[in-house]
């Protein structure tokens, strides 16, 4: 401060400098008129076009965001319903497939026309005797859970007797 003053003093024009610039209010700050105005004026282009640019961007990112939001939840009920239908289909054709093999089971004799069994029987690792007919694929066995069918698991015992070869062994007299 005491520099200018000087420099304006010695001028003799106090406030003539600050006149001409036009800067009356900012006559303090724009004391150093030959180099700072320069300075400034580059400042006040670039700073705030920086400023604009990363606003813009950051704008820009948050509307991103914010229009991701806004698309969610629409996106959400129909997962979600698309999710529930999914399961509905995949319960009703897992009901479905039960029921046919049910039905299918209830359909077959699991016997041949000479009057034997078409289960193929087989003694397996846990000691039970479980069967399979070879007509339609039903499996026989002392587990309800492995039958498809409370039916099925009901026929056991009796299928069991039934011989699954003409004429062979003790089950056919038995039966
Ligand atoms: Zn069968």
């Amino acid at each position: 401060m005491a520099k200018n003053a000087t420099a304006v003093d010695v001028t003799e024009g106090r406030f003539a400098p600050l006149n001409a610039a036009g800067d009356g209010p900012d006559g303090d700050l724009g004391r150093g008129h030959i180099d700072e105005p320069s300075v400034s004026l580059e400042q006040t282009t670039t700073v705030p076009l920086n400023f604009f640019v990363e606003l813009l961007a950051t704008f820009q990112a948050s509307m991103k965001g914010i229009i991701e939001e806004i698309r969610k939840p629409p996106h959400d009920p129909i997962k979600e319903a698309q999710m529930k239908r999914a399961k509905d289909t995949k319960e009703q054709a897992e009901k479905f497939f039960w029921e046919s093999l049910s039905n299918r089971a209830k359909n077959c004799t699991h016997g041949r026309e000479d009057m034997t069994s078409a289960i193929a029987w087989a003694q397996q690792s846990d000691g039970k005797i479980r069967g399979a007919c070879q007509h339609c694929q039903t499996l026989f066995s002392p587990v309800r859970e492995e039958c498809v069918s409370q039916e099925v698991f009901d026929r056991y015992a009796q299928v069991r007797r039934i011989p699954t070869q003409r004429g062979s062994g003790v089950l056919y007299i038995n039966s």
